[in-house]
């Protein structure tokens, strides 16, 4: 298939915000070809000539697209016993309209941590419908009766599951947790996604389990580095956490009870922290509305009341962190709320940094996303007012929608 030429643009009358600095400068111009930044500057603007789409931003704030380090874009409903009835294409399609909702919020980029696969990243590659860079690590793995393992209790037998449109795939012992990353590897899986505490929607599990063993804790370690790859795990309790942080996990997704010693793990290790308050805040209503279990729902109490607590100490810190959401279906609309509620804690430069240039060194993509830098892709951001002064023009803009450019073209 033709991709189509993507036009060259010219914004000019803008204030350019970079995240690395927080640095803002006024009256500047940016200039994209061929889906990259080519130049920009202060003052006086490059002449158009005719091939060029020029954008007079009057005044408004551009910066890079943002990223959201932590979605299931498959995971288009609440409901996992109706999602266990659709076909890999219903579902597949189902994900393809959610990514362009991201797209149009102004994610231009994101990582899904369970579920999506070559097919949905090379569907939005090739520009079949609009929608962010997608960057999947395949099935997450879980232990059998782990985060994972959805099957009701009746349903007895050898586990499965790495065909249906899950966001998990059962793997057990060293030898399984080394074949099924190289499984994923091959079917260019980005990352490994390992499970290793229990969940809020996982009906059968614990939060404080341990799932996994240090061995094949280790193993999938290894196998990640041997494929010049990096696992993240999905955890909340420091038992948990700090076992595979020890293990040289690079990433932990929520995190929500960790301890002194997580802290001081992380910073030891450079590794990243990926927290999703909105999830919770939504859970708590949605989840219920949908039926949720009550042992989910006060799984969900436990995690919601420490989860901002931990991203101020984790914050103070130091820590290397990273914008993420965990929205599952219907609570997709509320995927920049993640800023209303860390803004409680957090400045907005170092928001920004979360969902720009942070997340860009977590998806080894520095200098390629996540910054207006010349060279990178020109994913961009275009807000109303200036979000340093006030994040929640991320959120809700004042006056004109913001708009969102990707690979250099317009979106909005
Ligand atoms: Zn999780
Ligand atoms: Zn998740």
């Amino acid at each position: 298939m033709t991709h189509p030429t993507p036009a060259r643009l010219l914004i000019t009358n803008a204030h350019l915000l970079h995240p690395e600095t927080a640095e803002v400068t006024d009256a500047s111009w940016l200039e994209a070809a061929d889906g990259r930044i080519t130049a920009h500057g202060t003052g006086r603007p490059p002449a158009a000539t005719e091939d060029v789409r020029v954008l007079d931003a009057r005044g408004a704030t551009v910066l890079p697209g943002l990223i959201d380090a932590h979605v299931h874009a498959l995971l288009t409903s609440i409901d996992a016993t109706e999602q266990r009835s659709w076909s890999a294409g219903y579902a597949t399609v189902r994900a393809l309209k959610e990514a362009e909702r991201m797209l149009r919020r102004g994610f231009t980029t994101v990582r899904d941590v369970g579920g999506a696969d070559h097919g949905m990243a090379r569907a939005l590659t090739e520009g079949l419908m609009p929608g962010p860079r997608l960057i999947h690590g395949g099935k997450a793995l879980s232990q059998t009766g782990g985060h994972g393992d959805l099957r009701p209790l009746s349903e007895d037998g050898a586990p499965c599951c790495g065909h249906r449109p899950g966001f998990a795939r059962i793997a057990d012992g060293v030898d399984a947790v080394r074949a099924a990353p190289r499984d994923e590897f091959r079917k260019g899986a980005h990352h490994l996604k390992l499970l290793v505490s229990g969940g809020v929607a996982s009906p059968h599990d614990e939060v404080s389990a341990v799932q996994y063993s240090d061995a094949e804790m280790a193993a999938a370690v290894e196998e990640a580095t041997n494929h010049n790859r990096y696992v993240t795990v999905h955890a909340y309790h420091p038992r948990g956490i700090n076992r595979a942080l020890r293990a040289g996990v690079r990433c932990v997704e929520h995190g929500n009870l960790l301890d002194d010693e997580t802290i001081q793990l992380l910073l030891q290790g450079d590794a990243f922290l990926v927290p999703t308050l909105v999830t919770y805040e939504q859970l708590a209503t949605a989840g219920r509305r949908a039926g949720m279990s009550e042992t989910s729902l006060r799984k969900v109490d436990d995690v919601r009341e420490a989860g901002l607590g931990a991203l101020e100490k984790a914050h103070r810190a130091g820590v290397n962190l990273v914008y993420g959401t965990d929205l599952l279906g219907p609570m997709h609309p509320h995927q920049l709320d993640e800023f209303t509620l860390r803004a409680q804690v957090q400045p907005p430069a170092d928001l920004i940094r979360s969902a720009t240039s942070t997340a860009a060194r977590l998806l080894g993509m520095e200098g390629a996303i996540g910054t207006l830098a010349v060279g990178a892709h020109a994913d961009l951001l275009v807000t109303d007012a200036n979000p340093l002064d006030d994040i929640s023009t991320l959120v809700t803009p004042r006056h004109l929608p913001n708009r969102v450019i990707k690979a250099g073209s317009p979106v909005t």
